[in-house]
């Protein structure tokens, strides 16, 4: 697989790999720990809990804006990436710990450090590439990258079932944690690996100073922010959804700025690569709900009964979540079947058999005493990374064979096809919902999974490609900034994941929740089809060569 690629990528691919390890761990079972109310969770409501996690999501990709500047500008890729790394890893450690002041902790350690190793991890691939002799490669170095991060996102649920059904949410944490650690030293050992792609170029005139963009970026964002924050009342819904959109926009105008104040020459191809940024956020608004919306689907709504002939497998390597009928504290449920919320935002239990069976049919229920052995929900998480390895291959030797006969689409068509099947995705889901007539009774999984296999071919027309695309087409001095650009697109869809994930009890037929992700799609589908001519002209014009 890395033959012909550079050294550095192996490196590269392990160190990535298992970072994805310790924050896909953590995604997998976030919101499942915040809305437990069984085994030691939060038991904070639905609504929160979808508040927090896109929050979160939000901030954890907002902080590589600043990390890429840093590194471009003072620390380097290799220095950021390390004190990353670490400082990811002593978040997830903390994680662990209980009380909600170690939870506040930690989700601002893994904030910050993902902010100093995510922008700079994927430029460094970029860089890689910058000889003639790899030029031609980049686009599969990013699609083998991509298969790294997979690989580490796919492995990481198995062991958070594992760790968690055995011992607990704290265990399953400090194994993220550990994660970390492991490819923070694996990158140390091979770092001299990367050396020759860890150059910074010197700012030009035209770039602003870092003080500058403190003073005209940052603080204004901190000020307006904490305006969103404070302000009586909410405009979009929560007091931290007003505080990010609010404080995103000065981070916005910086990127406009950045494009009206561009030479001639580069001019073009920033522009573009604002137009893609712009409308990849709505992938990533519906892409995100997998850790919210699409976790509450498998939880709730979805058949985990394992078959008889895989339970022995599943229950030895600890995938297992066993239920049963015998009264316990469990989230009491209004009439319309919605858990029912105290004033401080927390269930409000009752006794009762386990919330599983709230929409199980009487004759599915095992006979008093016995359990029913289900999959673990975050197992479904590792859904879309397995796709991404088994359809990787096939989508490079897809695209080589149209780039022999000289029909290879260009990188826009790529994404606005990819947003095209996205749409198709959240149709499989509006047919899942008729399935379960609107979640009185549990669907197949294969509604979920099949959701799940063609969002994955969305996500791999548009996710690499985004990223080998600012690569190519970023002026070099600025690529780490540009790279925070991208992840500043899917920081803003990720709050939006969020933002739409909460509506989810606020409507009664989820069809409609799922068509308002089916009509995103389109509409971005058709955003890209309006400027496909400009795009493909400026890419064409500036990647010839690379
Ligand atoms: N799964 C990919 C990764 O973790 C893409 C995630 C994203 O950019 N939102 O790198």
């Amino acid at each position: 697989m890395f033959k012909n690629h550079p050294r550095g990528l192996v490196v590269l691919f392990f160190t990535e790999m298992w970072e994805r390890f310790g924050y896909y761990l953590l995604l997998g079972i976030f919101t499942l720990y915040m809305i437990d109310t069984q085994a030691g969770g939060l038991g904070l409501s639905l609504a929160s809990a979808a508040d927090i996690y896109g929050t979160y999501l939000a901030l954890v990709y907002l902080a590589p804006f600043v990390g890429g500047l840093l590194a471009d500008r003072i620390l380097g890729y290799r220095r950021a990436i390390i004190i990353g790394g670490l400082l990811m890893g002593t978040g997830y450690i903390t994680l662990a710990l209980p009380g909600m002041t170690a939870f506040w902790i930690a989700l601002f350690l893994i904030i910050i450090g993902n902010g100093f190793f995510k922008p700079n991890i994927s430029t460094l691939v970029g860089n890689l590439y910058t000889d003639d002799k790899y030029k031609p490669l980049k686009d599969t170095g990013y699609n083998i990258f991509y298969m790294g991060i997979n690989i580490g996102s796919f492995i990481c649920n198995f062991v958070a079932a594992y760790l968690r059904n055995h011992y607990g949410w704290g265990y399953a944490f400090a194994a993220a944690g550990i994660g970390l650690y492991i490819g923070v030293i694996i990158f140390i050992f091979g770092k001299k690996h990367v050396a020759l792609a860890d150059v910074r170029k010197p700012v030009q005139k035209e770039d602003m100073s870092l003080g500058k963009i403190g003073a005209v970026v940052f603080l204004p964002a901190l000020l307006v922010g904490a305006i969103g924050w404070f302000l009586p009342g909410n405009l979009f819904g929560s007091d931290s959804t007003d505080a990010f959109l609010f404080s995103s926009i000065p981070i916005v105008l910086f990127y406009l700025s950045l494009w009206l104040r561009a030479s001639k020459e580069d001019k073009a191809p920033i522009g573009a690569l604002l137009a893609i940024f712009a409308v990849v956020v709505v992938f990533w608004g519906i892409f995100h709900q997998n850790g919210s919306a699409l976790t509450i689907w498998a939880e709730s709504y979805t058949h985990r009964e394992l078959p008889a002939a895989v339970q022995p497998a599943a229950q030895a390597f600890g995938m297992v979540q066993e239920v049963d009928t015998t009264p316990r504290e469990v989230p009491r449920l209004d009439v319309y079947g919605k858990p029912v919320i105290d004033a401080d935002n927390h269930v409000v239990t009752t006794m009762g058999p386990h919330p599983y069976f709230n929409n199980l049919d009487k004759a599915q229920w095992p006979v008093e005493g016995k359990s029913l052995k289900l999959i673990s929900t975050e197992i479904f998480q590792s859904v879309n990374p397995f796709f991404v390895v088994a359809l990787t291959p096939l989508v490079v030797v897809f695209f080589g064979f149209l780039r022999k006969k000289g029909k290879e689409p260009s990188t826009p068509v790529k994404i606005g096809s990819g947003l095209f099947i996205t749409a198709i995705s959240t149709l499989v889901m509006i047919a899942a919902v008729f399935a379960s007539q609107n979640g009185l009774t549990k669907c197949s999984p294969w509604w979920l999974i099949s959701s799940y296999a063609l969002i994955t071919v969305g996500e791999l027309f548009l996710s690499p490609m985004g990223l080998s695309l600012v690569s190519k087409l970023s002026p070099p001095r600025i690529t780490a900034l540009m790279m925070g650009g991208w992840f500043l697109a899917t920081s803003i869809g990720n709050k939006l994941s969020g933002i739409l994930s909460s509506l989810w009890e606020q409507y009664d037929h989820k069809a409609i929740f799922f068509s308002i992700n089916f009509a995103g799609a389109l509409l971005a589908t058709l955003a890209i089809l309006v400027m496909l001519k400009w795009l493909k002209k400026v890419v064409k014009e500036h990647t010839e060569g690379h």
